[in-house]
C-alpha cells in the first residue's frame, strides 16, 4: 500500500486518547487534510518535533478508506518556526496565520497560490518583523479567497475614490464615499489604500527591512479582518490577541 507524500504546513493538533494526536495539515497535494497520528506523543522517530503548529513538513499518509480522517504515518521537518526565538508577539502572529488558514481553507481542495503565500509569509515571520508580514498575509488571503472588494470605487454609487476619503463598516462589503458611508463607519487612509495596491503587485520579501510599527496599515488590517470574519461568520480568536499587542 503506497503512502501519499506531500509537503504540508501543520495547522493544529489536538490530543486524542492517551498518546494519539488529531492533526490538521495544509498539504500542497490536496489542501486541508485532517488525520490521526497514532502514538505521536511517544514516537520521536516518526514525528519528532514535526507536529508543532506552522512547521513546514514532508508528510506521509494513508487514506485508502477515503474516510474523513487519514492515517498520518510520519512527518519530516523541512523547516521549523522553533528554529528562531519565539517571543509572545511572534507566537500570536504564527497562531494568527494558522487560524486564518484553518478557518478559510475548504477541506481537500488544493491551492498552490495559498501554499506559496503561507511559505513566503512564514519566511518573513522568522525575523522580528510582525505587522508587515501579517498585513501582507491578511490582504492576500482575502484576495485569494475572493473576498477583496475594489478599493478604487464606492461600493454604493460606483464613484472613484482615488482622490477622496474612503470609509468602511463591519456590515458592508467594500469602501464607501463620504456621502454613502454608514453611521459609525471607520475611515481607510489614502496611505493604507496605497500600501494595499503596492502589496498586491509585490512579493512579501520586497517589504523586508522596512520599518513597520503597528500603526502602519492598522485601518487596512481592521477592514480585512472584518471582511474575513463576516464571511466565516465568527470572530477570530487571534484577532483579539493581536489587538492587545502594543508595538
Ligand atoms: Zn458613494
Amino acid at each position: 500500500m503506497a503512502l501519499k507524500e506531500s509537503e504540508a504546513i501543520v495547522l493544529r493538533t489536538y490530543p486524542l486518547r492517551e498518546s494519539d494526536l488529531l492533526v490538521t495539515l495544509f498539504t500542497r497535494l490536496e489542501g486541508k487534510v485532517k488525520g490521526v497520528a497514532r502514538a505521536a506523543k511517544k514516537s520521536k522517530r516518526r514525528f519528532g518535533g514535526a507536529l508543532e503548529p506552522l512547521t513546514y513538513v514532508r508528510a506521509f499518509y494513508d487514506d485508502r478508506e477515503r474516510q474523513e480522517l487519514v492515517r498520518l504515518d510520519s512527518c519530516e521537518v523541512i523547516e521549523s518556526p522553533l528554529a528562531a526565538e519565539i517571543s509572545y508577539p511572534r507566537a500570536v502572529a504564527l497562531g494568527h496565520v494558522a487560524e486564518l488558514l484553518d478557518e478559510l481553507l475548504p477541506d481537500r481542495e488544493a491551492s498552490d497560490a495559498v501554499f506559496r503565500l503561507a511559505l513566503s509569509v512564514l519566511q518573513e515571520l522568522r525575523g522580528p518583523a510582525l505587522w508587515m508580514p501579517l498585513t501582507y498575509f491578511e490582504l492576500w488571503m482575502t484576495r485569494l479567497m475572493g473576498f477583496l472588494p475594489e478599493f478604487s470605487e464606492c461600493v454604493v454609487c460606483g464613484r472613484s475614490l482615488n482622490d477622496s476619503r474612503a470609509f468602511y463598516h463591519a456590515l458592508a462589503d467594500g469602501l464607501m464615499c463620504a456621502q454613502d458611508k454608514r453611521l459609525a463607519s471607520s475611515e481607510m487612509s489614502p496611505e493604507s489604500r496605497k500600501i494595499a495596491a503596492q502589496m498586491l503587485r509585490s512579493r512579501v520579501s520586497d517589504f523586508a527591512g522596512i520599518e513597520w510599527p503597528k500603526v502602519v496599515g492598522a485601518d487596512l488590517r481592521k477592514f480585512l479582518l472584518q471582511t474575513l470574519e463576516r464571511h466565516i461568520e465568527k470572530k477570530l480568536v487571534t484577532a483579539g490577541m493581536l489587538e492587545r499587542i502594543s508595538t
